[in-house]
């Protein structure tokens, strides 16, 4: 018996936000990572499903329509938004959802639901290193980084709304620094409701 946190890491774009969220995503059994829809284009290697549910416009207003959406936001010129159905069904569940989003989604999933959120801001160490990432990473063109890097400058403002900020310098360090405040919320008693009946357990024991 456990209640299901809704985990929400957001970051300017290449600042390893997507490799951090999909290892925890790998090591934790009880976490089930939200798979947003979007407007935007398969990026090379990107997968229907995998990444995204990749959406026309007129697909993308019907689920608004439809209320079929958690929240949604429009980022980039593109909408993303995180389809209600498979949150509920993994809360239900019992598991934990972790969702890639940016700090429009983020707020929004933590006005609906505040005892249930833990937001968590991704940092790049400097501009320079974002900017040297999303080229290494190449699967956007000069036009589109640049884009990309503007954006991050204005959004990286949202930081303050968030529980945790963790700087990306080295990867291995930002994973164990996400594990951890993943644990500890984990922890925190309003999540674990068999604490109760397990502690009246205990005072009622014999020995
Ligand atoms: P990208 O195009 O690089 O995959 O994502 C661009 C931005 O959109 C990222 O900041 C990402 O976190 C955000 N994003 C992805 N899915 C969602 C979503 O469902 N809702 C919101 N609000 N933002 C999203």
């Amino acid at each position: 018996m456990r209640r299901g946190l809704l985990l929400l890491v957001s970051s300017p774009g290449g600042a390893g936000k997507t490799s951090l969220s999909r290892r925890l995503v790998a090591d934790f059994k009880g976490m089930t990572l939200s798979i947003s829809a979007t407007t935007r284009p398969p990026r090379p290697g990107e997968v229907e499903g995998r990444e995204y549910l990749f959406k026309t416009r007129e697909q993308f207003e019907a689920m608004i329509a439809a209320d079929e959406l958690l929240e949604w936001a429009e980022v980039n010129g593109h909408r993303y938004g995180t389809p209600k159905g498979p949150v509920m069904a993994a809360l239900e569940a019992g598991r934990d959802v972790l969702f890639d989003i940016d700090w429009q989604g983020a707020r929004q999933v933590a006005r609906q639901a505040p005892e249930d959120s833990v937001r968590v801001y991704i940092l790049p160490p400097s501009w320079s290193d974002l900017a040297r990432r999303l080229h290494a990473r190449a699967q956007d063109d000069q036009a589109v980084i640049e884009q990309r890097l503007a954006l991050g400058r204005r959004e990286v403002a949202h930081w303050t709304e968030y529980d945790y900020v963790i700087v990306n310098k080295d990867f291995d360090h930002a994973y164990a620094d996400l594990v951890h405040i993943y644990r500890a919320e984990r922890m925190k008693p309003g999540r674990n409701p068999w604490l109760p009946p397990f502690v009246e357990s205990l005072r009622e024991e014999e020995v």
